[in-house]
């Protein structure tokens, strides 16, 4: 038979069945009642499925609270048991032992067991809330250390780069009747600079530029200029984001032989055949 309204013994038995405290008989029972669908019934064991489900969602690993029962059990034994001695009345004779009304029992049960959900899910929670911080903090963690590693890959890659470079410096500056080549910014650039490491014994050019970083398809062209003012090319020449350059020139032989001085120059993308564009950079080739 269906309740018609909440009452104690519908709050008691459905906490009690939520917390796994009845009998198997009795919870046998209730779901044979909650089946016939009573609507008081299952949405007081509603109540309570939200919160064991967060529980069981929040600690998996928690096994189910069971002192709670024994505490409950030792509650009621001890809420039941009948006072060991009547109080006396005036005259003497014993006083009738108060019946104890049931209600007093179920009137005391529903708080006990709120106040231990309570206390468990207000712990549980607690740690739910801590481990998500946890994981977010770690997650924040992950990938601060996944940016720092990305620049310290780039880095990493740079500085040897860098390195590699500033040895093929060295190794030419080291070697005997190597040259250097100053190349002074001009009228168009006149912050840009640069300079040439002719390696004479291999007959190369180490070329490092710091220039404007080159407009979207532009590019910028070494070129050798000999005593008789022919401008011949030495190629295009890249430069990174920043504008500068680092760039190894094998010296044609012939052109060794009569260069005079060096310029770069801004051209269309993929070079041109003669310098188009005003002179960026230039050094007289001493
Ligand atoms: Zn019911």
């Amino acid at each position: 038979m269906n309740h018609n309204q909440t009452t104690e013994e519908t709050q008691e038995r459905a906490t009690l069945y939520a917390l796994g405290a009845l009998s198997q008989h009795e919870a046998r029972a209730f779901e044979v009642h909650l089946r016939e669908g009573c609507p008081v019934c299952q949405a007081e064991i509603s109540q309570y499925e939200s919160v064991t489900g967060e529980l069981g969602l929040a600690a998996p690993a928690v096994p189910p609270p069971a002192y709670l029962r024994e505490l409950l059990v030792a509650r009621l034994e001890r809420e039941a048991a009948p006072p060991a001695t009547a109080p006396a009345g005036a005259s003497g004779t014993p006083l009738p032992t108060p019946v104890r009304a049931p209600s007093s029992v179920r009137l005391y049960l529903p708080w006990a067991v709120a106040a231990c959900f309570a206390a468990l899910f207000a712990f549980s929670y607690r740690s739910i809330r801590q481990i998500g911080q946890e994981i977010a903090r770690q997650q924040e963690r992950l990938v601060a250390l996944q940016s720092e590693g990305e620049q310290l890959k780039t880095t990493l890659t740079q500085e040897r780069m860098r390195v590699q470079q500033l040895d093929q410096v060295r190794s030419v500056l080291t070697s005997p009747g190597s040259r250097v080549v100053l190349l002074a910014g001009q009228g168009s650039a006149p912050s840009a600079s640069g300079a040439v490491l002719w390696d004479t014994h291999r007959n190369r050019w180490l070329v490092t530029a710091s220039l404007p970083p080159p407009p979207v398809g532009k590019a910028y062209q070494l070129w050798f200029i000999t005593t008789a003012q022919a401008k011949i090319s030495a190629g295009v020449i890249r430069t990174d984001v920043t504008g500068q350059s680092f760039t190894i020139i094998d010296v044609p032989s012939d052109v060794s032989k009569q260069v005079a001085a060096a310029a770069i120059t801004l051209e269309p993308e993929g070079g041109s055949e003669q310098p188009t564009m005003p002179i960026y950079v230039l050094g007289r080739v001493g």
